[in-house]
Formats: structure tokens, C-alpha cells, sequence
């Protein structure tokens, strides 16, 4: 399988190549040249492999410059009952007919983010192991991304993390998971700003190209291919927790932010998974909402941006929105680039005409929003029920869930965060304190346990200066 950018460039690369790379040469994203089409008798034989090895049959399909076996190893190590708790990895909650939740936030940082990082973290060490090199991750996190990374990154042979984050900003929990880790590769850097302060001088660093290449920078954002490739393992894996033929349809409900994951079930539809709806649900930053209901796409400042009780969807320019706009277009990377680059970055945004959508069968999705009176009323009735507690994200989803369901389909939340990453909103809806997962060592009292960051000024030289001193360690 080879890859190429969704702004036109028709340079084919591998896998291993993109892996280690952000975004293509000429500002696109990487997508593959095509999705391989999955038939009837294969998803018979693969409902009845582990999460493991589906995860290995998907990713081969997707990845030939790495050798079966080690790929194999990869996955094996990776989507383990010691890691996620569960031996299905995903399992599936029935909330009432035709209606549950896939629980995708049982990793060591209790929000989906793990699934794709965790693998991520070893393909890196893999191939960076293979080359004899190594990486320097700058990343800039308000909570979910950086913890994801330093758990799945932490240890890793040739790999070191810089994580920028809001001095004081982040929840107690999200800082003390990142500032409690006290291995020598994981370098926690608090900035006296907000999160657009760490965006702006991770993006500063990036743009010093020769810097950047002497110093070896490189990124884990969600734009990244492996992690939407790793995200598409799940919906396959819904769908077969959720069905007994191959008959049968499902739909997704999807909590949505950068389109990082609803964008891994489109994969998985044009694959050939019998997938129904895909349904988009935003919090009050509506932008995704508002493109599926009248076709423009307007991207908000930070001034438009709020902040909400499902923070991981405070986002106002979707990074993956670009690979299916890509698709949507019948893959003209001329036609993409003049949206992205010229209409987005000129007009602040762009209208599809309602042609585009209909010339596409198959596009199937849906949209809707929520806010904080929905989420608490989710949150309270769905615990009223039957003792059931969920997160400000994956309520979001399922009150978006609710307004798409059909008769006959089964409709599947997908759950993003664990109900005890985000204590006071629960709290404030139901009175109880949602239990840490027992499965994660050192939950009970984390917060209490020695912090390991520093404090720096909203300055980029100072941060050039930190990677400097500490690369070599
Ligand atoms: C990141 C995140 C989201 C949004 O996912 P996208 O891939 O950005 O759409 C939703 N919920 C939680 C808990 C997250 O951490």
C-alpha cells in the first residue's frame, strides 16, 4: 500500500515512511492511494479472531513494508487485558434495545486516545529501533492527547516527549497523570499561558525547518495516518460484538472533535463494513454539526471558541475534516487544496453545493450537538436507569444517538472518556462520585504523588532552548 497527500502532490510513499512524518510536503494529509475492499467471507473469518489479531489482519492490509510476524508482535503487545482491562478490549454495554455503548476509554488515561497511542508508541520504537534513530515529540495538550502520549511513549527506546501544556489549566486528575511520571524520556513543560499559547510555539518550532531537522522534532497529533488506521480496528470490532450476520447494519454515534475518529469509520465503511449511519455529535462548538446540516464549512476563532463541560470537543477547525472532504470530492487534490488552503485560510471556511453530497452514495452521516443542560440530563438519566455512569463526551453522543436511531438498527455510542476523568460534572449531575477504574494501577491517591515538570514563559526560544539541553538524555 502506498500513500498519497490530499492536496494533489502524487508522490507515493510507504508506510514507514509517513509514519514519522506530520503533514505531507505540500500541506495535505496522508491518505492511501485506495481502501481495500474487505468481502463477505472475510468478516466471517474475522468474527471470530481477538481484538489482537483483527488489529493485525486490518493493519496488513494497510502496511507491507513492515514484515508480517514483527507487525504480528506489534499488535500482540499492544491491544493486551493488562492494558485495557477487558479481554475484548471493546466491550460493548447494552443500555436498552437497539442502543449501546462501546467503551473505547479503558487504556491508561481513560479516554480513546489510547487505542491508537498505545500502538503508535511501539510502531515508533519499532521503526526508530530499525533505522538507529531517534525522535524528539513536541506536542502542545489542554489534557486528553498529552497524557495519551506520554503513557503510550514513556520507556520507549529512541523516543523523548516535550508536552506543552496551560500552567494551571488542566483538570487535577489530567496534570497529575502527566506531572506524576518520572521516567527520564517524559519532559513535562507547564507554560505561563493558555492552550492557543503551547499550539503557537509548538507550531513556531515546527516552521524553524533547520531546527527541526538538526533536533529530530517530530509530532503525535491526531492527523497522524497510524492513528486513524488504528481507529478503524474498533468500529470492525463494534460491529461484530453487535451483529450475528454479516447482514445485519449498525450505525455510530461518534463525539466529535478533530474528526479523528469518525473519520476512521468512514474508513471502515468504505472498506466494506455494513455500517448505516455515522453519526456526528458536537458540544456547543458546532462547526462539524453545522457542515452536515447545510454543506459550509466556517471555521471559529479562539473568541468563538468555548469552553465546555467535554473540553477534548472544544474545537473549532476539525485537522481530519480535510480526508474525507477529500474523498467527498472524488479525490481531487486540486479541488481539496483550493478548499483548504485558499478558502479556509482566505474566507475562514467554504460551502459544498448539495450536488457534491448527492453525487456520493454511500456518505451516509448525520449530525447533531448537545450542551451542558443536555449532558447533565444524559448523565442523570442514563445513571437513573440502571446505575450506569458516563462521561460529558460520550453523553454528548448519546443524546445526539437518540434523535438517529431507526428501528431494526442497532445504534452504537461510541464512549471516549471514563466518567472519573471529568469527577465535578458528573458529580453535579448525579451526586456521586464516579469510581476510578481498578484495573490501572495507581489511580488511588495519584494526585498526591510528586509532580515532575517545569514552569517556562510564553516564549519559543526558551522552549528551543530546553529541547537543546535535554536531547541527548
Ligand atoms: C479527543 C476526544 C474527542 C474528540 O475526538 P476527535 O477524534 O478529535 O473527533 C472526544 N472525546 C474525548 C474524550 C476525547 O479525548
Amino acid at each position: 500500500m502506498k500513500y498519497i497527500s490530499t492536496r494533489g502532490d502524487q508522490t507515493q510513499r510507504g508506510f514507514a515512511e509517513i509514519l514519522l512524518e506530520g503533514l505531507a510536503p505540500d500541506g495535505g494529509l496522508y491518505l492511501p492511494t485506495h481502501y481495500p475492499k474487505v468481502d463477505d467471507a472475510t468478516l466471517t473469518k474475522w468474527r471470530g479472531l481477538s481484538y489482537a489479531e483483527l488489529a493485525f489482519e486490518i493493519l496488513s492490509l494497510y502496511i507491507d513494508d513492515i514484515p508480517a510476524a514483527d507487525l504480528k508482535a506489534l499488535t500482540a503487545k499492544t491491544y493486551t487485558k493488562a492494558v485495557y482491562g477487558f479481554d475484548e478490549i471493546t466491550p460493548l454495554k447494552h443500555l436498552e434495545p437497539g442502543l449501546c455503548l462501546q467503551a473505547l476509554s479503558n487504556g491508561p488515561t481513560l479516554a480513546f486516545k489510547d487505542m491508537a497511542m498505545q500502538l503508535l508508541g511501539n510502531l515508533f520504537e519499532y521503526e526508530l529501533g530499525r533505522r538507529g534513530e531517534s525522535l524528539n515529540i513536541l506536542g502542545a495538550t489542554s489534557g486528553d492527547t498529552g497524557s495519551a502520549a506520554e503513557y503510550a511513549m514513556r520507556g520507549k527506546k529512541g523516543v523523548r516527549v516535550f508536552m506543552l501544556s496551560p500552567n494551571g489549566r488542566m483538570s487535577p486528575f489530567q496534570q497529575a497523570q502527566m506531572f506524576s511520571l518520572q521516567d527520564p524520556n517524559i519532559h513535562n513543560i507547564a507554560v505561563e499561558g493558555v492552550f492557543d499559547d503551547c499550539q503557537d510555539i509548538v507550531k513556531a518550532v515546527s516552521n524553524d525547518l533547520a531546527f527541526k531537522r538538526q533536533y529530530k522534532i517530530g509530532t503525535v497529533n491526531s492527523i497522524n495516518w497510524a492513528r486513524l488506521l488504528a481507529q478503524v480496528v474498533y468500529y470492525f470490532a463494534g460491529y461484530f460484538y453487535a451483529t450475528k450476520a454479516n447482514t445485519e447494519k449498525v450505525s455510530f454515534t461518534v463525539p466529535s472533535g478533530n474528526f479523528g475518529n469518525v473519520c476512521a469509520g468512514h474508513v471502515a465503511r468504505m472498506m466494506g463494513l455494513p455500517v448505516d449511519q455515522l453519526v456526528v455529535a458536537t458540544n456547543e462548538n458546532n462547526v462539524l454539526d453545522e457542515f452536515f446540516r447545510t454543506g459550509t464549512y466556517r471555521v471559529r476563532g479562539t473568541a468563538e471558541t468555548y469552553e465546555t463541560s467535554s473540553p477534548s470537543m472544544d474545537i473549532s477547525k476539525a485537522s481530519n475534516f480535510e480526508r474525507f472532504v477529500f474523498d467527498l470530492l472524488g479525490r481531487d487534490g486540486a479541488a481539496c487544496k483550493a478548499l483548504f488552503k485558499d478558502a479556509v485560510e482566505k474566507q475562514g471556511g467554504f460551502t459544498l453545493p448539495a450536488e457534491t453530497f448527492a453525487k456520493v452514495p454511500g456518505y451516509g452521516f448525520a449530525s447533531g450537538t448537545s450542551n451542558h443542560a443536555n449532558r447533565l440530563d444524559t448523565i442523570r438519566a442514563t445513571f437513573e436507569a440502571d446505575g450506569t455512569l458516563i462521561d460529558t463526551h460520550t453523553a454528548d453522543g448519546l443524546k445526539v444517538a437518540r434523535e438517529h436511531m431507526k428501528p431494526g438498527t442497532t445504534m452504537i455510542v461510541l464512549e471516549t472518556a471514563l466518567p472519573a476523568k471529568f469527577e465535578e460534572t458528573i458529580v453535579e449531575a448525579t451526586g456521586q462520585r464516579p469510581a476510578r477504574p481498578h484495573w490501572i494501577s495507581g489511580l488511588d491517591g495519584l494526585e498526591q504523588l510528586p509532580k515532575r515538570f517545569v514552569v517556562c514563559p510564553k516564549d519559543t526560544q526558551w522552549v528551543k532552548d530546553y529541547v537543546v539541553q535535554h536531547c541527548q538524555d
